[in-house]
């Protein structure tokens, strides 16, 4: 099956580093290279960063009906080129092309809704203290803007960023990830595609230290956009801070999933368990852990069983498959060191905990019980197929469990009661919350963590206003 060269994307042309340097790609479902990406080097950057500088004047002056015009097109794009740009993206990631169809489709509907909202930039009249004086509040795109993408969902992680910075007004590079590149480089070009004036989007790959070092530094650059994990979010949003960069950072989590005495173990197995082994579980709001009234336990791991015993796992590229390899060798070894702790500490394997072969990075589900609260799967973020479950009493000693750690990114919960749904909505600490329902993250919601999950959101009306700064002016008419 063909794959594509990715190369960098700057004012307006594909191009190749100057250096020369290219990185392999390799397809997680073989462990064979597949092609080739693109570096940038500082000379590169340098050039990126003006024209960003250079798009940004032409993108904010565009007339915000324009450019949600393109924006619509753009999406059109997306949605026409859907079937092969799946094929990218299952070679280069390794999700099954359902999942990657999901994806795509998810995106269009996210440059789709954003674009409505470039027409909805309002400022504000507010009341005056006397008759001569107006008082109005205006909104301005902040500038170019610095995105940093992880390899987990190669294009949503670029197009609720991109999608909500064209939006507001600003231009943007993209740092996309070197580990599936062209999926990001097709997302672009149907940008490109639609009209997006030269300068206005860069696509850069490379190395991420020195590119997101280079860019958070440098004065011509507004804000900062990060998706990754929570050590690398709390390094740049500290740079970001040391140079006065506004930042939104979406981090990692470790969803709870709180099944109560009064849940439907049914529809908490299908909902749960199906969002947990989408995308192997490389998702960050996956539900990790899963916290189940001790009176539900055995029914609960039988039916969670039942339902990691029907998944085929293999190829994206194989007809029927749900799930997929892990994206990259990194993950598998995590796997093992998580399983191999938990047993040791006393935890149960009721399924998986095994690599699956020896080609391609395939981890088989795995479903740990009885996971005593030292195990590290418990505390460090699994990032893959595996889900640990813990027992409890009261609702009360749930919630603490589930605001135990540091991250507050998704949780869930089942429960058929109206009392018990109001009080976990109150008090569990988390951006998002899903109720008697798998992740839904809809544009129009938003989307982003609290405590160790970083800040800001990638969806709603708050994601507009990351891009942009609020003026006060006060005119006083005589
Ligand atoms: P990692 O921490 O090395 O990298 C995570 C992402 O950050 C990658 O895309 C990487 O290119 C980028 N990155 C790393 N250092 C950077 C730097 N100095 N400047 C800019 N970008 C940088 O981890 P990994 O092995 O790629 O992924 C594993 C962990 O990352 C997971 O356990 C998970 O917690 C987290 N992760 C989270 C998400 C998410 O959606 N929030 C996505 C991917 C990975």
């Amino acid at each position: 099956m063909s794959y594509l060269n990715t190369r960098l994307f700057i004012n307006g042309q594909w191009c190749d580093g100057e250096n020369g340097k290219t990185l392999p790609v390799i397809n997680p479902s073989t462990g064979l290279e597949i092609g080739r990406v693109s570096c940038i080097d500082i000379a590169g950057l340098e050039k990126a960063v003006l024209a960003a500088q250079s798009g940004f004047e032409i993108w904010r002056n565009t007339p915000a009906v324009e450019r949600s015009k393109m924006m619509d097109i753009a999406a059109k794009n997306v949605r026409e080129r859907a079937d092969q740009i799946v094929l990218l993206m299952t070679q280069e990631q390794g999700k099954p092309l359902a999942e990657a169809k999901a994806e795509l489709m998810m995106a269009a509907e996210v440059i789709e809704w954003f674009s409505g909202e470039a027409r909805r930039v309002y400022g504000r009249i507010v009341p005056a203290r006397n008759q001569s004086t107006q008082q109005q509040v205006l909104k301005f795109p902040i500038g170019p803007v610095a995105a940093f993408t992880p390899w987990n969902f190669p294009v949503n992680q670029i197009v609720r960023k991109l999608s909500a910075a064209l939006s507001a007004g600003c231009s943007m590079i993209v740092k996309a990830p070197e580990e599936t590149p062209a999926s990001p480089a097709s997302l672009i070009q149907a940008f490109v595609d639609a009209g997006i004036p030269a300068g206005v989007i860069g696509l850069v790959y490379g190395n991420p230290a020195e590119i997101s070092e280079y860019l958070i530094k440098h004065p011509i650059i507004k804000k900062i956009t990060f998706t990754g994990s929570t050590p690398v979010g709390k390094q740049l949003a500290a740079l970001a801070g040391l140079h006065m960069k506004r930042a939104t950072m979406e981090l990692g989590g470790h969803a709870p999933v709180i099944i109560a005495e009064d849940a439907n173990v049914q529809l908490a197995v299908k909902a749960a368990g199906s969002a947990k082994f989408r995308n192997a579980g490389q998702v960050c709001i996956s539900p990790t852990r899963f916290l189940v009234h001790e009176s539900l336990r055995d029914e609960f791991i039988e039916a969670m069983l039942k339902q990691v015993n029907a998944l085929k796992v293999g190829n994206g590229l194989d007809e029927g498959i749900n799930m997929g390899p892990l994206a990259n060798a990194r993950r598998l070894t995590a796997m093992a060191d998580f399983t191999n702790d938990a047993v040791a500490k006393g935890a149960k394997i009721i399924t998986g905990g095994e690599r699956i072969g020896s080609a391609g990075n395939f981890f088989s589900p795995t479903i740990l019980a009885d996971v005593p609260l030292n195990a590290k799967v418990f505390n460090d973020e699994p990032f893959g197929p595996m889900l640990g479950v813990r027992t409890f009493k009261t609702l009360d000693e749930a919630i603490a469990e589930a605001n135990r750690l540091p991250f507050g990114l998704a949780g869930y919960a089942f429960t058929q009661s109206l009392k018990n749904a109001h009080q976990l909505s109150q008090e569990l600490q988390v951006g998002m919350l899903w109720i008697n329902q798998q992740a839904l993250a809809w544009p129009e919601m938003p989307f982003g963590g609290i405590k160790e999950s970083g800040y800001g959101s990638e969806g709603g009306y708050e994601a507009m206003e990351a891009y942009l700064n609020t003026k006060s002016v006060s005119i006083f008419t005589g």
